[in-house]
């Protein structure tokens, strides 16, 4: 400290560091501002309002009925039993290993022959978005020529993940604007008529922005054209159990894939199902022939790991699987993944209900009929942009609302304001 004072004050200050000093602002002249991201610019948006009567619907994360972020019990009493713990040091091996372990059991099941025989492997990665990133990445790299399908819509970021990672973003149909339900018949078509061993990025659950999942039947009819196809499921799994309230259930649609013998990739987020946005905890699994090939594969994921962001945090990884491998704090944290979900319901019966009551001559029946954490509303840009300038309510501009945000107080206020910019 010494020492760098002592030259800061003998520096003699030469025309050519100045000179250096302009030329260095020149290095960033070519940069510009980045577009706005949707979903941020809605926080932001939603910040700046100095207005009472402010509503953010845009946010994905759970809110109580008080509109207030919730920390799970089962999450506090999981803090308590890891406290002392010696987690300074960098993630080790083992436990990132016990994570993906505990991660693949939630979605295929702990009696899962694959779990028994070892056909998985996988990282703990940057919560559900790093696990995508990692695997854009493992693709790009052992098929370079590959795309990646998504549906239409869905989650605006992995547009920019896939992109990021240079793999070309193809689209398939899955949600019909008219019936605001699957567009079943034009999906298969789009499965059908994708070049063999396709890579396809499927939601599992409520899907997001939708809210709007096949049925079982439907799952196995796309399980068994992706057979026909040879493609290859990646599945992205962020609301495991916050669609049904019961975690087994909203994996079905992976397990029917595993049972049809797919090789599937998944990218599991811990950040929604148990309130740790901020930990950044996740998981991407990837199924293989048997444990030899699953050793090849966790090493390159290791390698591209390294690279991006050397290792994970180990803190909420520790949370996790404190509460996955405690029979009690499991159970506990199924109880509240259930009260999330009956909180989200009763709001979605609320908000219809309170249209119906104002009568509004429209159709509300996807309120209820969609899950998860999202409605989509079926609003238009223009009418989402009047119920930010007339009544303080934001949401994403594809009208789509986050139920969280919906409180046994401000439902019937959004019912209303909906109804006034949707009655003409
Ligand atoms: N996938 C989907 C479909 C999501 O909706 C989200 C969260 N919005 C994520 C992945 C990843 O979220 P996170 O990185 O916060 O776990």
């Amino acid at each position: 400290m010494l020492i760098w004072r002592r030259y800061l004050m003998t520096r003699p200050m030469s025309t050519s560091s100045s000179a250096t000093t302009i030329e260095g602002l020149r290095w960033w002249e070519r940069v510009g501002p980045a577009p706005k991201d949707p979903i941020l610019a809605v926080s932001e948006a939603f910040l700046a309002d100095s207005s009472p009567l402010k509503i953010n619907l845009g946010v994905g994360a759970y809110r109580d009925d008080e509109g207030k972020p919730v920390i799970l019990q089962c999450v506090r009493a999981a803090e308590a039993k890891i406290s002392g713990t010696q987690f300074l040091e960098s993630l080790s091996s083992a436990a990132s290993t016990k994570l993906v372990e505990d991660s693949v059991q939630l979605v295929y099941g702990k009696d899962s022959d694959i779990v028994k025989e070892r056909r998985f492997t996988g990282l703990q990665a940057l919560s559900g978005t790093g696990a995508c990133r990692l695997f854009a990445e493992f693709q790009r790299h052992f098929y370079p020529e590959s795309h990646i399908y998504l549906p239409v819509p869905t989650w605006s970021n992995h547009h920019n993940i896939w992109r990021a990672a240079q793999v070309p973003v193809r689209t398939f149909h899955y949600y019909h604007p008219d019936s605001k339900g699957l567009h079943f018949a034009a999906l298969m078509d789009d499965i059908k008529n994708a070049p063999e061993h396709s890579f396809f990025l499927l939601h599992p659950c409520a899907h997001n922005p939708t809210g709007v999942d096949p049925t079982e039947e439907q799952w196995r009819e796309i399980s068994h054209q992706f057979k026909v196809k040879n493609h290859f499921p990646f599945f992205d799994t962020a609301y495991q159990g916050l669609a049904s309230g019961d975690l087994d259930r909203d994996a079905k649609a992976i397990r029917i894939f595993h049972e049809d013998g797919h090789l599937i990739g998944c990218a599991q987020s811990f950040a929604k199902i148990m309130g740790l946005h901020g930990h950044r905890v996740g998981c991407l699994s990837i199924l293989s022939v048997d444990e030899k090939q699953a050793i090849a594969i966790r090493s390159q994921l290791q390698q591209i790991a390294r690279a991006m962001y050397g290792s994970p945090p180990v803190h909420g990884s520790l949370l996790v699987s404190t509460i996955l491998g405690d029979p009690e704090l499991k159970a506990l944290w199924e109880e509240e993944v259930k009260v999330m979900v009956d909180r989200i319901i009763r709001m979605r019966a609320a908000l219809r209900r309170s249209l119906e009551k104002l009568g509004s001559c429209l159709n509300w029946e996807h309120i209820t009929n969609q899950v998860g954490m999202f409605c989509f509303s079926g609003l238009s840009p223009e009418q989402v942009d009047q119920l930010v300038r007339e009544f303080h309510i934001y949401m994403t501009c594809d009208g789509r609302i986050s139920m969280a945000g919906v409180t046994t107080s401000n439902v019937d206020y959004l019912a209303n304001a909906i109804h006034e910019v949707s009655r003409y």
